[in-house]
């Protein structure tokens, strides 16, 4: 895989750049260990210990913010790479072979990978590209649902990954799943960079991620980082 240079450079800034945990990092199959991945989250800042305000209300001790990750190009390929490297072993055959060739053109059979936004789209664009799918994306309705719009179409059974960049309840995932069988498609696994649900997230397809964790989620009122006085951070919002 090209570019472990490319996130090198843009992390000059940081004390521990990004370097050796790309490429190099890769296991023989092509799939990363999660220690590696665990490493590239920390030294991007994606991943955060501290005291943090989750969308849900809940207060918690750690936080993924993916986008971190992902605006370093080659550390979002070979996150996309490595999650497709294990997408590969849970995937029918048709999915799985998929070449970057055969992947041109509107309601090709050979498949798509679906994302929701705003997480999934840069992680399913860059799994899409290791497996010579076609990448896709659903939005959010004023209902709350999600939908495929911008002309995206699905040809009728036409497999599906959906990609998400971090599950925690599985609700992002759940209404893509939904958005892609409304369109005619077939929902043939679920892959995710981070699963904070300790593995207990169940979408009734084949579930992978690159780094499973247990989030210690709090009340704010049982919070015992709120008891110690640690200030708190809504990290999507600094
Ligand atoms: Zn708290």
């Amino acid at each position: 895989m090209a570019g472990g240079d490319g996130a090198r450079d843009a992390t000059t800034e940081r004390a521990a750049p990004v370097a050796g945990g790309t490429p190099s990092a890769a296991a023989p199959d092509g799939a990363a260990p999660a220690g590696a991945i665990a490493g590239l989250l920390e030294q991007t800042g994606a991943h955060r210990i501290g005291h943090f305000r989750l969308t849900t209300g809940l207060h918690s001790d750690e936080f993924f913010l993916l986008a971190r990750a992902f605006q370093y190009p080659a550390v979002l390929e070979h996150l996309g790479a490595a999650l497709a490297a294990r997408l590969r072993a849970v995937l029918p055959p048709e999915v799985a072979s998929g070449h970057p060739r055969r992947a041109a053109g509107p309601g090709t059979a050979h498949g798509a990978v679906v994302g929701p936004a705003m997480g999934g789209v840069l992680l399913a664009h860059a799994v899409a590209r290791a497996l010579g799918a076609r990448s896709l994306f659903a939005e959010k309705e004023a209902d709350g649902s999600m939908r495929l719009k911008r002309g995206f179409r699905l040809a009728p059974g036409e497999p599906v990954v959906v990609v998400e960049d971090v599950v925690t309840t599985g609700g992002s995932v759940r209404k893509t799943m939904a958005a892609v069988a409304a369109a005619g498609g077939r929902v043939v696994a679920v892959g995710a960079v981070v699963d904070r649900s300790g593995g207990r997230v169940a979408f009734g397809v084949p579930m992978v991620a690159l780094l499973t964790r247990s989030a210690a989620v709090f009340r704010p009122e049982e919070c015992p980082l709120c008891a110690r006085g640690v200030p708190l951070v809504a990290p999507k919002e600094i």
